[in-house]
């Protein structure tokens, strides 16, 4: 009989997990209580780049907090109150900014980031949705000079990474994106995987293909993980699973699920928006930009022109505050030429985030048979597929592409 497991969370990174344990012969069951990508994986900015390494805490953003501290800064808003209750998770990311923190974790997440780009292909060319992918790397713009920009912390860690990427001026900018106006005064383009044109679509055809070989996907409301003496009941909101194995692939939820099995892990929420705009007539963009000193992203999708917001340090399920947003529409609108907005409200999203940058992809410390596959941050459409596959190595007792030590969860 084949090993039962169940995968908890039907997202990005639930989604990759149940596939690739699938196709390695396992009986899968993955469940979520929405359709699959319907949360954190359905609004983000669609980036998939091999540039994605570097993170958010680094020496160069210990330079920036100042001008963050104002809480007007569009990159960065957050709420005191969430800050004091993350006051340990606040300690361990300032900590993790260091230069040799930050250069070891920008290494780690390169080795995930390297692979991530064709594990994605490979599942396109599994589910015949390869059109919604285009490879033109990633493009970043800056409306101010940056003198000395070869020694940031971002510029050493792309080249220590071997990282394709030409600094461009403004000619070279104006070829590559004629569309953008002359505002800016240069751009950095690293080269190597693209943007996807819808990514809950994406997911869901990776979902859709899953179930065509034979994985069951079950829309309930998961309860608990109850242990037993061999295996685990998952307590959904209309039946009880028994299962062999259990996967936790719930984004920002998991902790919740996590926590009466004895796990407190340091998972905060950097919660973002996007907005969907019309170009004007005659506009055009063809990469995923970041225009770094409006802070904001740009991708061209199927809804229109998709724009997500900077992060804002809050609950998962605070109410929502535009102000972040509607701060962002006036530089937008300098930047591109637009022609209104394709959607009454905005959406929300929170990604999952550990203090180190990385994801916990591994074992649980306490229990045998249970799995962990969460808090992919600003990285978890990029790096859904390649987790999924080192999870389902590790699960297997196969040898894994890449070491797991840097993402197991007894670094907390
Ligand atoms: C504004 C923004 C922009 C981003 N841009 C990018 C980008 O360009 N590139 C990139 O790679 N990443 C990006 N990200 C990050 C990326 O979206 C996330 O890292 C990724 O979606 C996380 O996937 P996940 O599967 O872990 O979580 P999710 O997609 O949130 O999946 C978790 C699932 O668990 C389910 N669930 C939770 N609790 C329960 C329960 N009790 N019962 C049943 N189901 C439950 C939810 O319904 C959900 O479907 C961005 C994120 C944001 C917010």
């Amino acid at each position: 009989m084949n090993k039962r497991v169940c995968v908890l969370g039907a997202g990005s990174i639930g989604v990759s997990t149940a596939l690739h344990l699938q196709l390695r012969g396992w009986d899968v069951t993955l469940v979520d209580a929405k359709p699959p990508a319907s949360e954190t994986s359905y609004g983000n900015a669609g980036v998939i780049s091999s540039g994605s390494i570097v993170p958010l805490n680094n020496p160069d953003m210990l330079k920036s907090l100042p001008a963050y501290m104002s809480n007007l800064h569009p990159a960065v808003r957050y709420k005191v109150p969430y800050l004091l209750r993350q006051f340990s998770w606040m300690k361990s990311f300032f900590s993790e900014a260091r230069e040799k923190q930050a250069i070891s974790n920008a290494d780690d997440l390169n080795q995930l980031i390297d692979a991530a780009g064709d594990a994605h292909k490979y599942f396109m060319w599994l589910a015949g949705n390869a059109d919604r992918y285009t490879e033109t790397g990633w493009l970043k713009v800056y409306r101010k000079d940056r003198p000395n920009h070869e020694l940031s912390f971002e510029r050493r860690a792309l080249a220590r990474n071997n990282k394709d990427v030409t600094v461009l001026t403004i000619p070279e900018l104006r070829d590559l994106e004629p569309g953008l106006s002359p505002i800016f005064v240069g751009g950095m383009w690293i080269k190597g995987n693209g943007f996807i044109d819808n990514p809950s679509a994406l997911i869901r055809e990776y979902a859709d293909y899953f179930v065509s070989i034979g994985g069951e996907f079950k829309q309930q409301e998961i309860r608990s993980i109850e242990p037993q003496e061999r295996g685990y009941k998952i307590q959904l909101d209309q039946q009880v699973i028994d299962t062999d194995s259990v996967v936790v692939a719930l984004g920002p939820w998991s902790n919740q699920i996590l926590t009466p099995l004895g796990y407190k892990l340091p998972l905060a929420t950097e919660r973002g928006y996007h907005i969907h705009f019309n170009l004007a007539e005659g506009s055009s963009l063809y990469h995923s930009v970041h225009d770094v000193d409006g802070a904001y992203v740009m991708t061209p999708m199927e809804q229109g022109l998709r724009v997500t917001s900077g992060v804002e340090l809050n609950d998962r399920d605070a109410a929502s505050n535009y102000a972040q947003l509607e701060e962002l529409k006036p530089k937008v609108a300098e930047a591109i030429s637009l022609d209104g907005e394709t959607e009454a409200a905005p959406w929300r999203g929170a990604r999952p985030s550990f203090p180190d940058g990385k994801p916990i992809i591994g074992p649980a410390s306490k229990h045998q048979n249970l799995w962990f596959a969460f808090g992919h941050g600003h990285i978890g459409l990029n790096t859904g597929p390649i987790t999924g596959k080192l999870l389902a190595q590790a699960m297997n007792g196969d040898a894994t592409d890449i070491s797991l030590d840097g993402f197991s969860s007894d670094r907390f």
